[in-house]
């Protein structure tokens, strides 16, 4: 690991000054992602200033009947919180499937939002990654992509983003409060990540030194909610695919609802084309599956991830089914 100077911050002006003025400055949280990239030597910034002290256990109702998050907030204490538990509870879900009781002590919301994916050879400085090292190539697309990403990928990035709270955010419709070295802007979650492109190297659109303070909820949506997370193993394990969903039903008809994908691609996957095809609609077992089918229609596989495709496709139609009551049938072979 190379040496790095530390700095513990006060206050969230200097600390986005400090960070903004150097290059190879980087904020620190919980450090559950970020110590991990200081030793393999993926990441080597010269200055940390560490802002987990930072709204640390800011949660606070808002007068539109939102929520205000601190980006300190660890997510064991967020997903424990009793007004996230009775009115938001996709994010208590989505947090609890998470990592483990330890890690979700120490790791931060804004630091779960911002940690970075998973891919080996990311996180193997012998290897090649665009992601890492610009134009060094992608091995991934020939490699090893079990994990990878189906939908929004690039020829020079398949990379899955992991955090199962992004996803969730997404779902609620929430924004990440930025503090940058000219001043505080909004940004919703849904349009806070990147699809790779031609630059892989940026996840999402913030700038080098805007910190994120505070993440806001919306009024509760209504309706009922399910985060549910498939993976290699019960606990400890990353999404193969997840789905965040929250639907709102009045007289037998979707009114409103949200979908949202994680493990498919390097961004939290709004489902819009699947929203689209059920809302105003009743959501009969050929619905569902119509939808789902509709939002994959564009899915991309690699050697090893295409089990991917029907994966996501039973899961969001298992999802819908619970939150809207209808039962299971078998599917017709014709
Ligand atoms: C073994 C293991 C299993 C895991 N399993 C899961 C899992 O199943 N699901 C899941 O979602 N996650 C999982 N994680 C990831 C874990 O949730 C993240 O490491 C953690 O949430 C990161 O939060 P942190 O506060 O420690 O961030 P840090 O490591 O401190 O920072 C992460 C990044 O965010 C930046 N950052 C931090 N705070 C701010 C801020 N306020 N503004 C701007 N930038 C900031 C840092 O500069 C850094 O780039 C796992 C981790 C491990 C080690
Ligand atoms: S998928 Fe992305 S992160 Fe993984 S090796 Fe390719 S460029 Fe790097």
């Amino acid at each position: 690991m190379k040496p790095f100077a530390y700095r513990r911050a006060t206050d969230a002006r200097s600390a986005v000054a400090t960070v903004a003025a150097d290059p190879a400055a980087a904020f620190l949280a919980g450090g559950t992602n970020l110590v991990d990239h200081l030793k393999l030597g993926v990441a080597s910034p010269s200055l940390l200033v560490d802002v987990s002290d930072l709204a640390a256990d800011l949660v606070e109702h808002l007068p539109d009947g939102g929520l205000r998050i601190g980006a300190g907030t660890r997510n064991s204490d967020l997903a424990a919180h009793p007004v996230v538990r009775a009115h938001y509870p996709l994010l208590s879900e989505a947090l609890l499937s998470g990592a483990s009781g330890q890690l979700r002590n120490a790791a931060t919301t804004a630091g779960n939002l911002l940690q970075r994916t998973r891919c080996g050879y990311f996180r193997d400085t012998t290897a090649p990654c665009n992601k890492r090292e610009p134009g060094s190539g992608c091995p991934a697309v020939e490699g090893h992509n079990r994990h990878h990403a189906i939908l929004g990928a690039s020829p020079d990035c398949v990379a899955t983003h992991p955090s199962d709270l992004a996803a969730a955010m997404v779902a609620l419709d929430a924004t990440a409060v930025v503090l940058g070295p000219d001043g505080e802007r909004r940004v919703p979650i849904g349009g806070l990540y990147r699809l790779p492109g031609d630059d892989p190297t940026r996840d999402t659109v913030l700038a080098h030194g805007e910190l994120i303070t505070a993440v806001e909820l919306p009024a509760p949506f209504g309706g009922r909610a399910r985060y549910r997370k498939v993976r290699d193993r019960a606990s400890f394990a990353f999404a193969l695919v997840s789905v965040a969903a929250a639907v709102r039903m009045h007289d037998g008809v979707v009114e409103d609802l949200r979908l949202v994908f994680g493990g498919l691609a390097h961004r939290p996957w709004r489902a819009a084309h699947a929203e689209d095809a059920l809302r105003g609609s009743a959501p009969t077992e050929v619905a569902l599956r119509a939808a789902a089918d509709a939002e994959l229609l564009d899915a991309r596989t690699l050697s090893g991830n295409g089990f991917k495709v029907p994966l996501a496709r039973n899961t969001l139609v298992s999802v819908l089914r619970e939150l809207t009551d209808v039962a299971a049938e078998p599917e017709d072979d014709a």
